[in-house]
């Protein structure tokens, strides 16, 4: 269907088209200068020691979790309401994810008192999510994780370009990760990254990334190197040069695509408040500077979520939802011996709803997602 106002939209120009061209003409294809490049461009963007270019943020997420040694007799705290990766990548390793609520209408990141109070003996880690690009409370995250000597890896899937504290989101953790798929603020179609500023995690997902072995296509094609070991139970977790090259030029364009997402967030906000102030905006006001990935609203209560995306749809309006909370889910049924309370991600959970958000979104199509929930809401009171 042609929407008047998609969701999301990517923008690739001759920069991307070029960058493509030239590792197609060089014949080179994989594992080689280019991700290298890609990888300390985005170190110096984030500011961190190392950067790993991998086939996706799912794959740097596993390899996260990896990297500090779960297993199966451990339990890793992490959101309900994200994408069901965050969790997926936690259980590869056979630990458990244990799920603690999120903070409140106006803060859907995972809730620091719930993070407390799901504390066992057996946690190892915490996962958070900087929801839509918008922080974790990540001062008071770190002081739980080194009162109880707990690792933090964070899904900063959303958050690339967002800031807290003049420190990018992904650098507080043990671990970072990055996604670069399509819907993402840059894109190389599949991609992802892994970022950390500790040498051991570095080393082994180097290792890991690439079946375990010791040395690298690259080196050995440099000449640095004829043979390899395999030292542990590795992956084919990498990129290509292809992607990579896009994602060199994403990254170029970052700055500028997120100043124009928080551009249009600003102006949604202003729009919402004058023209339907029954819908909540979560994030007013919050910390630190976000990638603004996502616009998400709360509908009010007893509003039929369904009914209303609907609507929006037949107004040529693209809507979604983040996320159905993950312990909703078949494969996710509850253990019996847990007494998750989380009511909140139920509650808030049932009432999100998406709107389009994209750079090059204009202010008419904003304009006409909020007429449109206005007109609803009228229809419908
Ligand atoms: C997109 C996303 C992922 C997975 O990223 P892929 O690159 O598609 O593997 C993980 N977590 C969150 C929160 C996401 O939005």
């Amino acid at each position: 269907m042609e929407w008047k106002v998609p969701l999301a939209d990517v923008q690739f120009n001759e920069e991307e088209f070029a960058a493509v061209q030239n590792v197609l003409k060089s014949g080179w294809l994989t594992m080689g200068e280019i991700t290298q490049e890609f990888e300390k461009e985005f170190c110096s963007y984030t500011g961190t020691r190392y950067a790993f270019a991998v086939n996706n943020a799912t794959a740097s997420l596993h390899l996260a979790c990896q990297s500090i040694g779960l297993g199966t007799d451990d339990e890793v705290i992490v959101p309900s309401l994200t994408f069901v990766a965050t969790a997926n990548a936690i259980r590869y390793t056979g630990a458990t994810p244990i799920f603690a609520d999120i903070t409140n209408e106006l803060d859907l990141t995972i809730s620091v008192a719930a993070i407390e109070q799901a504390i066992t003996e057996r946690t190892r880690a915490i996962m958070v999510m900087h929801y839509g690009g918008y922080a974790c409370d990540m001062s008071a995250i770190l002081a739980l994780a080194d009162k109880y000597h707990l690792k933090v890896i964070e899904d900063a899937a959303h958050a690339a370009g967002s800031f807290l504290e003049g420190r990018h989101l992904g650098t507080f953790g043990a671990v970072g990760c990055f996604s670069f798929f399509s819907n993402k603020n840059m894109t190389t179609g599949e991609g992802g990254m892994l970022i950390t500023n500790d040498e051991a995690i570095a080393d082994q997902v180097r290792v890991m990334r690439s079946h375990g072995m010791t040395s690298l296509t690259w080196d050995r094609h440099q000449g640095h190197a004829w043979s390899y070991d395999v030292v542990g139970l590795g992956y084919n977790y990498r990129i290509d040069e292809i992607r990579s090259a896009l994602g060199r030029v994403q990254l170029r364009k970052l700055k500028g695509y997120n100043q124009k997402r928080r551009e249009l967030t600003n102006f949604y906000r202003e729009l919402v408040s004058e023209m339907v102030p029954s819908i909540t905006v979560p994030f007013l006001n919050h910390p630190g500077i976000s990638a603004c990935h996502l616009m998400p609203v709360l509908l009010p209560e007893g509003i039929d979520r369904i009914r209303f995306m609907e609507w929006m749809k037949s107004h040529g309006i693209q809507t979604s939802i983040h996320y159905p909370p993950i312990h909703t889910f078949s494969a996710f049924a509850r253990p019996k011996e847990f007494n998750w309370n989380l009511q909140k991600t139920e509650n808030i959970g049932g009432r999100e709803v998406t709107l389009p958000l994209y750079p090059g979104l204009t202010h008419e199509q904003a304009k006409l997602v909020v007429e449109s929930i206005r007109d609803f809401l009228l229809e419908n009171n």
